[in-house]
């Protein structure tokens, strides 16, 4: 008897990345995604150590490697004196982790190649232009409708991975709460081919902490790999798009940041609503939730992302034991039970604290933050600490050790 397959609900980098690793498995895959192509705005890029090995796992790290950039090494800076504070250095996880380094690779590349692995196999299927309206959980089965061409259309498969984003029709089916908050302020990227490495000593990734408007600024190779930057800047709550984009603020913004001659040559303006939310449950029945439709945080330290990989490799392994008989059908339960505590102790906790630090306003605390920092990375115990939370080795390690 042929198996029905595992239907996936979005065909972003999570929904694409579960699918191929089922398919690897031999599990049978079907993937709706709404829009007609992968989206290419700015968003995600920071892939970490423990992330880049799950990469690895599904074969798509030299890729992402390839049409990426290696950044070993990532700083603290004080804005308002233009100066370093602290440098972290991956290097020293070289004992820990087959991948001592950082990747900023952009998400629709990564994307796009496991689309592209994805449509290899004969067991497995991706369709754009397809969204998914509805859900019909059974005891045995779920059922879906999705609409193609204009018609709506109902599929049957064994579970339904909801990996359709923030605003996920997945959970709102199924009245699953989206708990936590949404920030007052907006965050603004500009991307810029303004090269901060050489004429600043910037490395790849870096966050500057100001009182008054923090920034993080990394490099990403761009889709030509000639390289440009984003900085993302907070705004003021209740600015309009156009008070925030308009050339003459946006150049404003970057010469108050590193004044230089000449204008900046901003190539891609954007502005998006900023929440720390997580779902109240991540499985319903044979409905699973993953990535951004299971949780949703700031993106200071470049975790969001990363956790949502973390989903789809935590969700793909145990579905496919399930379906092959290795594991109990309670193996299942432990996605819930491990991946939404892990979210809130390493995702969310971190991105908040990451947050504070940046904008913190009090001298006093801002200084003794920065002391923090320096002593952390003087010390190289407390330096691989620091790096094996930030890079989420740690979250991996306590995840295997449970198990
Ligand atoms: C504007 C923006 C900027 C961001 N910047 C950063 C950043 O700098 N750093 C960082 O770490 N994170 C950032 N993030 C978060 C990061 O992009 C997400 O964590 C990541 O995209 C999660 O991947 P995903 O596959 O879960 O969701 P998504 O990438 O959102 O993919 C969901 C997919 O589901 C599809 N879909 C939606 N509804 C349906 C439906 N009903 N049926 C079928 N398909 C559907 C969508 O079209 C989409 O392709 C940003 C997010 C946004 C929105």
């Amino acid at each position: 008897m042929t198996m029905a397959p595992v239907l996936v609900a979005g065909g972003g980098p999570v929904g694409v990345i579960t699918a191929l690793a089922l398919a690897q498995r031999d599990i049978p895959v079907r993937v709706f995604e709404a829009a007609d192509v992968v989206n290419d705005a700015p968003r995600a890029s920071t892939l970490h150590p423990a992330t880049l090995e799950m990469l690895a796992s599904v074969g798509l790290l030299d890729e992402v490697i390839a049409r990426g950039l290696v950044a070993r090494t990532f700083q603290f800076w004080d804005r308002p004196t233009r100066s370093v504070v602290a440098e972290f250095d991956h290097d020293i996880l070289k004992n820990d982790t087959t991948c001592p380094f950082v990747v900023q690779c952009e998400q629709h590349k990564i994307a796009n190649m496991a689309i592209e692995r994805l449509r290899a196999f004969k067991h497995a299927e991706f369709n754009f232009g397809t969204p998914v309206t509805a859900i019909t959980p059974a005891d045995d089965h779920v059922e879906i409708t999705v609409t193609a061409n204009g018609k709506a259309q109902k599929i049957s498969g064994s579970y339904l991975v909801g990996a359709d984003g923030g605003r996920s029709t997945v959970r709102k089916a199924l009245d699953i709460p989206f708990e936590g908050y949404t920030w007052p302020e907006r965050f603004l990227v500009l991307t810029t081919l303004f090269d901060f490495a050489s004429e600043h000593g910037v490395a790849y990734r870096a966050y500057f902490s100001d009182p008054d408007e923090w920034t993080n600024l990394f490099k990403v190779a761009g889709d030509d790999g000639n390289g440009r930057w984003r900085a993302v800047f907070p705004t003021l709550p209740g600015q309009t798009d156009e008070e925030v984009l308009n050339e003459a603020a946006t150049e404003a913004r970057l010469q108050k940041f590193f004044p230089k001659k000449g204008t900046y040559e901003i190539v891609h303006r954007n502005i998006y609503k900023v929440h720390q939310r997580v779902a109240a449950r991540f499985r319903h029945g044979r409905v699973f939730l993953a990535g951004d439709s299971a949780h949703v945080n700031n993106p200071i330290g470049g975790l969001g992302l990363n956790g949502g990989i973390h989903d789809a490799m935590h969700l793909s392994g145990s579905l496919s034991s399930v379906l092959h008989g290795e594991r109990p059908a309670s193996d299942l339960d432990t996605y819930d039970a491990v991946r939404r505590p892990m979210n809130i102790e390493y995702v969310q906790q971190q991105t908040i604290a990451n947050k504070k630090r940046l904008e913190e306003k009090d001298p006093a605390s801002r200084q003794a933050n920065f002391d923090q920092l320096r002593r952390t990375a003087a010390d190289p115990v407390a330096h691989r600490a620091f790096l094996m939370r930030t890079s989420l080795l740690e979250s991996v390690r306590k995840q295997k050790a449970a198990a």
